[in-house]
């Protein structure tokens, strides 16, 4: 039986460390780095989602714009390349997190959502990518009877803002996914798709050099400086003059300082199985092929591939000390046998089943987890960074809010309190890691107790700040 100890390791001894979505003969060659000094209208730090949204609105809002786009790997090489590729509506991090923070204009951002969600997908009809988007809808999950009671309690909020969600007892969640584990679920049918995030990012980048963007891979900015009239970028050996900046860096890098204090690099992890085969999917159900999470505090997210593996990720949050996000940390032999365990908990059915790709990527978390936005050097150069864990669509939206910040002062947008407050900033370390470890124990230790939120986790709560994925 998998579930045993020798049977995990069994399932995770040939899978690569290396990520699905990027291992595959559609990864196109990088494009060169930069090799001369240049001056540019805008210029976009990141070939993440953030960067390549950002640089496709500013081609479709001014055609004759000169555009620039420097990524310090390759497209979609960081988060953008490795996460669940759940599309979902929401720019805040759902909608609960939106009424936390936002109360007032919580039903303004559900919409600001959904537009920005049918944008998202008239943009790949429109440049025919291959995405493999697919509006499949979402479920979350109930194994607990607490977590159902929280699911159900959250029903009315969702209804009232216009959600199409329906509340699952356990034979009805059953009925569309089997695992012996689920007691009831929330099946939401609008706003929520999965899609191949790698081909994605690639297609958007084909896009916006068509429209003429210049984008050089393998070119880190070191710095920016601001001189008369412009800022100055700095790679090793060019100098990039721009009139304009925007960046989309994630928890990368901080070319400005509020990046820095306003968000931590956050390590999540994923697993990939080999492709199921009919009887195996039969023994799943998962027709209507949702993307589902589950509804614990450390939540796993789940979903199949267009070629029917199942993609298992998520449950541990990791900060490592310092903020450390060197490659060794791409791998995580602990998080993977926990994912692995978990997996054969929740379909026990699919027993012998071998993983084939396991890896980790970055998440920009803020203390009030969905994206955060500033400008620096005179309103030259504006940032989009936050997301935390919800940002395959969000960042389109990221991106818009950014070039606003820049272009466009009289903007709409400028005026929410979404865009205009920042959350609360992480202290420095070594404080900052004492915190999230702490708030990390909080939060196991409120998922094994019925859901119950400690007293530092209420404190946090009185704050309006926390820790998430
Ligand atoms: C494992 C994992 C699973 C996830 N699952 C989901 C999911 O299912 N659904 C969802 O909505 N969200 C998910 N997310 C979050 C989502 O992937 C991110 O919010 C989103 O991709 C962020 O895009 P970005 O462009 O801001 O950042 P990134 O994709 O990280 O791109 C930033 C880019 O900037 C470049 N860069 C940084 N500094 C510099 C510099 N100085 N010079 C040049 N380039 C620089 C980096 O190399 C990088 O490529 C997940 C994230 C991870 C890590």
């Amino acid at each position: 039986m998998t579930g045993g100890h020798d049977g995990i390791h069994a399932s995770l001894r040939d899978a690569e460390p290396s990520v699905f979505w990027l291992d595959t003969s559609a990864s196109p060659e990088p494009r060169d780095p930069i090799s001369a000094c240049t001056e540019t209208d805008l210029l976009i730090v990141g070939g993440g989602f953030t960067g390549l949204w950002a640089a496709l609105q500013a081609k479709e809002r001014d055609p004759d714009r000169d555009v620039v786009l420097v990524e310090a790997d390759t497209i979609a090489a960081h988060a953008t390349g490795r996460n669940g590729g759940f599309c979902d509506a929401s720019i805040t991090h759902g909608l609960h997190n939106a009424v936390a923070h936002f109360p007032k204009e919580a039903k303004r951002l559900v919409e600001l959502g959904r537009e920005n969600f049918a944008a998202i997908e008239t943009a790949i009809d429109r440049y025919s990518i291959d995405a493999a988007f697919d509006h499949s809808g979402g479920l979350s999950v109930a194994y607990e009877p607490w977590q159902l009671r929280e699911l159900e309690s959250g029903i009315a909020l969702e209804r009232e803002h216009g959600e199409t969600v329906e509340l699952l007892d356990r034979d009805a969640m059953q009925s569309l996914v089997h695992s012996p584990t689920y007691i009831g679920g929330v099946r939401t049918a609008e706003g929520v798709a999965t899609l191949d995030p790698a081909r994605l990012a690639w297609g958007l980048a084909d896009v916006a050099e068509s429209l003429g963007v210049r984008i050089f891979e393998r070119t880190r900015i070191d710095s920016l400086e601001p001189m008369a009239n412009a800022v100055v970028a700095e790679t090793r050996r060019n100098r990039i003059r721009a009139r304009k900046v925007v960046l989309g860096t994630n928890a990368l890098s901080h070319l400005v300082g509020a990046t820095r204090r306003r968000v931590v690099p956050v390590w999540d992890y994923v697993l990939v199985t080999e492709p199921l085969t009919e009887a195996q999917l039969a023994s799943i159900g998962w027709r209507g092929r949702e993307g589902i999470g589950d509804a614990a505090n450390q939540f796993h997210y789940y979903r199949l591939t267009p070629d029917n593996r199942i993609l298992w990720g998520g449950y541990d949050a990791i900060y490592f000390r310092g903020g450390d996000i060197s490659d060794a940390r791409f791998q995580r032999m602990e998080t993977f046998d926990l994912l692995a365990r978990h997996f054969f908990a929740t379909f026990p059915q699919l027993d012998g089943l071998q993983f084939t790709h396991r890896w980790g990527g970055v998440i920009d978390t803020s203390s009030r987890f969905c994206v955060t936005f500033g400008t620096a050097h005179d309103r030259r150069v504006s940032y989009a960074v936050g997301y935390t864990g919800l940002g395959v669509a969000a960042t389109r939206f990221g991106a818009r809010v950014a070039l606003d910040l820049v272009d466009d002062p009289t903007s709409d947008l400028l005026r929410l309190e979404f865009v205009r407050s920042r959350p609360f900033p992480f202290p420095p370390e070594p404080l900052r890691n004492v915190v999230i470890q702490m708030t990390r124990r909080a939060i196991a230790n409120a998922d094994n107790n019925e859901g119950r939120r400690g007293p530092w986790l209420r404190l946090l709560d009185a704050f309006g700040v926390g820790f998430d994925s």
